[in-house]
Order: C-alpha cells, then structure tokens, then sequence
C-alpha cells in the first residue's frame, strides 16, 4: 500500500508572519492524520523559522527548489545539504515554472536529483507536458524524456526515496483541472515506464502525485483513481481550510484502505 502525500506548493507567497499563522491553524487539525504524508514547501527564507514550529507537528518540510553541488561559489544559491541543515525531509526538483522560467534541462534536473539525494533528503520530481505538446501528441513523448532523464543513473534502491508528481503545465494556476481520468490516464503511463526503468516492484511503490488547480471540491474525484497516490497544492495550500480539506479527502472509492 502506498501512503497518500498531499504536499502544499507556496511558491513566492508568504511573509514569516504569515506562514507562521498558516502552520498554526494546519498543526493541531492535521495532529490525528496519521494515514497521509503532509508537507508544506515554503520559500527558503521561512524555512527554519517553519521548522521550529513544525517540530511538534505531523508536518513535513519540503524547499520547493536547489543548487545540485553541495557548497562553493554558487552566489545566490541553496544546496540540498543546508536544506538538510534546516530540517528539510523533501525537496521539490523540476516544477514546470522553473523548467520555464529558467531554463531548466532535465540533465540539469537529474544532477539536482542526485544530489538530493547525497544529502539524505526525498526529492518530489515534477513532470508535465504543455498544451502544445498534448495537442501536437507530443504528450507521452515528453513525458518519457522528463521522467527518463529525470531518473538517469538512479539506483533502484534509492527509489524509495522519490516521489513522481505529474502536472500538465495547461492547468497549474490555470484553474482547469485534468479529468480524474486524463490524470489516471498519465499515471498509469508513468508507472508502466517505472516498472520498465526499475521494476514491477519499484514501480508499486512509487508515489505518483497530480498537481494543477487540485480544490477542495475536485480532489476526492482525483483521489478515487488507482494509480493517484495525492496531489501537490499551488494555490489551495495558501489556504488552512482548503488545504485541510484536501488532506482530508475521501477515501471512500479510491484505493487506500
Ligand atoms: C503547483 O504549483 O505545483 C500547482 C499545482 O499549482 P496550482 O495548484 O495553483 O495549480
């Protein structure tokens, strides 16, 4: 059985104060859940003041980007060890924002997965195709390069220690939502390339995430899909009720027990 995640994205939101006061309506309400993997990625300049008050929580820390070399002359940047250092479990690696924004490769991406990975920490691996390349039916082709790539010279045992999110770049902060099936339908077709990459065993266990415009009021019809393990959360996570109402999603026709 694979253990839900629901992870909040706050991208460039949120003052210390601010975040502060989202974790302290999030800690005491999500203190019983005990049957999904909550995190939040906060920018890098609250992250230890967040760490602080997550110590008494069921939260975990996630930084939402990193630099792939441990220390050095990288002025500006943030290595996986300092996100170790503050008490980060996760770091989210390949968002399509910074794919576009700034010029991220996959080689790029892989090396920053590797090093995720040296530093002890998970990595959330974001994968997603454009409008363009689904209407071009470049789709399945993309998103076998990105995951592939992604991927390279990974150790099958270090799998357990990634987490696939799948997020067509067409409905992040878009508000247009995948249908619960075309999401299922990328799932399946991620897990089929994972179990030809590392395995049918890896490829049960890995987590495979949907993230764009998942709401309160789409996220049990997401979540009832055999092969979605949870959801990474832009916008939805900015708010305490409607990030615990995702959390809380319905169990009723999915797979978990
Ligand atoms: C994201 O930033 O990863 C995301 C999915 O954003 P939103 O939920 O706002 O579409």
């Amino acid at each position: 059985m694979r253990t839900p995640m629901i992870a909040g994205n706050w991208k460039l939101h949120k003052t210390k104060n601010e975040a502060f006061e989202l974790i302290r309506t999030l800690s005491p309400a999500t203190l019983e859940i005990d049957d999904v993997e909550i995190v939040v990625a906060p920018v890098f300049t609250v992250l230890d003041a967040v760490a602080q008050v997550l110590n008494e929580s069921n939260i975990k820390l996630a930084a939402q980007n990193c630099y792939p070399e441990p220390f050095g002359a990288f002025t500006g940047e943030v290595s996986a060890e300092l996100l170790k250092d503050v008490g980060c479990d996760y770091v989210i690696i390949g968002h399509s924002e910074r794919r576009k924004i700034f010029n991220e490769t996959d080689l790029f991406i892989n090396k920053k997965i590797h090093s995720v990975l040296d530093a002890d920490l998970k990595a959330i691996l974001c994968v997603g195709e454009t409008l363009d390349e689904r209407e071009n039916g470049q789709m399945f082709a993309v998103l076998k390069n990105q995951l592939t790539n992604g991927l390279a010279n990974l150790e099958h045992r270090l799998m357990d220690k990634i987490v696939i999110a799948y997020e067509p770049v067409w409905a992040i902060g878009t508000g247009r939502t995948a249908s619960p099936q075309q999401a299922q339908e990328i799932h399946f077709f991620l897990r089929s390339l994972i179990n030809d990459l590392f395995g049918p065993d890896v490829s049960e266990k890995t987590r495979l995430l949907y993230g764009g415009s998942v709401k309160p009021d789409n996220i049990d019809d997401l979540m009832a899909q055999p092969d979605l393990d949870g959801a990474l959360v832009g916008g939805a996570s900015l708010k305490s009720e409607d990030f615990l109402r995702i959390i809380k999603f319905k169990k009723s026709n999915s797979s978990f027990s």
